[in-house]
């Protein structure tokens, strides 16, 4: 059986509902499990809601409740002619609980309402395909998210408990994915991406752009033989288009490989995703939807491309701070395990670090709040200088000549090198 992911660009307007119609239906007669997500930009404004509500600004809450639902139906009304379409008396009632949730005053647990009411996106986004892809004679199960993956009650960021979870999608999903004609069972199977839920049942979900990792899960516990992420790009690219004109993409990476890219933060695969693959050898394809028979990329164990082409990544917003001890101390285990201890109790990942006798310096993503927050509990024990506005670019099988041309105009703040990889953290200097 294989497993299929469809994000939100993939579900966005009527036309790519049908579209992912007739992707399923090419593969519809084999066991089929299709994860999918919020349409469109849905979750952002569902997190704005949530905002809303936790403010208690119910007048703006309660209009951008009514923009999500109007969006919705708006797509059902161009995919589903009669008024008298199940599919709206199932959406209503949907929109009719978070309405009748969000009327209530908010909690104080900011996460656990976030949980509550942002899952919303998924549900609504499945009914609509359930419904679709029933119209278009393709018998399919919708099957809740909160009963397959079962995670701990840390909401907005849940961890999966994989014992139960395993075991909960092979009981609750196995009965439809037998092959053949399985005494008319549906061999397609729906479900939300991105949710899970406590064994209490709580709903929570899984970290922004979780669906990827869903999608893993499900293929991990099933043993599928393939999961395919069917996306708005013709696969991995080695740049992003968006900063290179000119990208080429990878037709071929290993899982490790691929686990690199998307922790120096490529941003085509969710970092979670790629563990439960790789422990149980299942190829991942990333394909595009718009062109379907396109072979797309590949990931498995084949290590032999990996090198063939440089991969360029940049992360914006970077802060380096340099930290020196007060007195006449070395940076050694003692006042390393101080540093640390405070990026961890600040909740500051490090991107980059390298240090000296004297000095250690670390690079990170920049936030309004944190970062402030870190500088000053550091600042108890050491001196700290820091620069921010900075670009970290992280290059995978760097050739030379290449990289003097990306660094062009630019001064390189630090560097760092091995046999694969080459960071560097810089400044662009401005033009005078
Ligand atoms: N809808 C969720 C998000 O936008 C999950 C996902 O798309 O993967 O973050
Ligand atoms: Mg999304």
């Amino acid at each position: 059986m294989r497993v299929f992911k469809f994000g939100g660009a993939s579900v966005k307007d009527p036309n790519s509902v049908k579209n992912v119609g007739k992707i399923i239906k090419q593969y519809g007669d084999e066991p089929l499990v299709v994860v999918l997500s919020a349409m469109a930009k849905t979750t952002n404004a569902l997190e704005k809601l949530t905002a809303f509500f936790m403010e208690g600004r119910k007048e703006e809450m309660y209009a951008l409740f009514d923009q999500i639902k109007a969006f919705h139906f708006n797509i059902a009304r161009e995919l589903f002619e009669y008024p008298s379409h199940p599919v709206f008396d199932i959406l209503e009632q949907s929109f009719y609980h978070l309405y009748y949730y969000i009327r209530e005053e908010a909690g104080t647990n900011y996460n656990y309402e976030y949980d509550r009411i942002v899952s919303t996106g998924e549900r609504v986004s499945t009914q609509i395909v359930n419904q679709h892809l029933k119209d278009c004679g393709i018998s399919n199960q919708l099957f809740p998210a909160q009963k397959l993956v079962i995670t701990d009650a840390h909401f907005r960021d849940a961890r999966v408990d994989w014992i139960l979870t395993s075991r909960a999608i092979n009981e609750n999903l196995s009965p439809y994915l037998k092959p053949g004609k399985n005494n008319g069972k549906p061999s397609v199977v729906l479900t939300q991406g991105f949710i899970g839920g406590t064994r209490q049942g709580f709903t929570t979900t899984l970290g922004r752009e979780g669906s990827d990792y869903t999608a893993a899960i499900i293929a991990y516990s099933l043993m599928a033989e393939e999961l395919v992420i069917w996306k708005d790009v013709p696969g991995l690219l080695n740049a992003d288009p968006k900063f290179f004109e000119k990208t080429l993409l990878l037709p071929n990476i290993s899982y490790q490989e691929a686990i690199e890219l998307a922790y120096y933060g490529a941003t085509v695969i969710h970092p979670k995703t790629l563990k439960p693959l790789l422990n149980k050898n299942i190829p991942l394809k990333v394909k595009s939807f718009s062109n379907p028979a396109a072979p797309g990329t590949l990931i498995n164990d084949n290590f032999k491309n990996d090198d063939l082409v440089p991969s360029y990544i940049y992360k914006f917003n970077q802060v380096l701070i340099s930290i020196f001890p007060k007195d006449f101390s070395f940076i050694a285990e003692e006042n390393l395990s101080r540093i640390f201890s405070d990026f961890a109790s600040h909740g500051v990942k490090i991107n980059l670090m390298q240090n000296s006798a004297i000095s250690f310096s670390v690079c990170f993503d920049h936030d309004r709040v944190k970062t402030p927050a870190l500088i000053r509990d550091l600042e108890k024990n050491f001196n700290v200088k820091y620069n921010h506005d900075l670009r970290l670019i992280t290059v995978r099988h760097y050739q030379k000549a290449e990289v003097d041309y990306l660094l062009k105009g630019k001064k390189v703040m630090l560097e760092q090198k091995n046999r694969t990889t080459l960071q560097l953290v810089v400044k662009e200097r401005p033009t005078t």
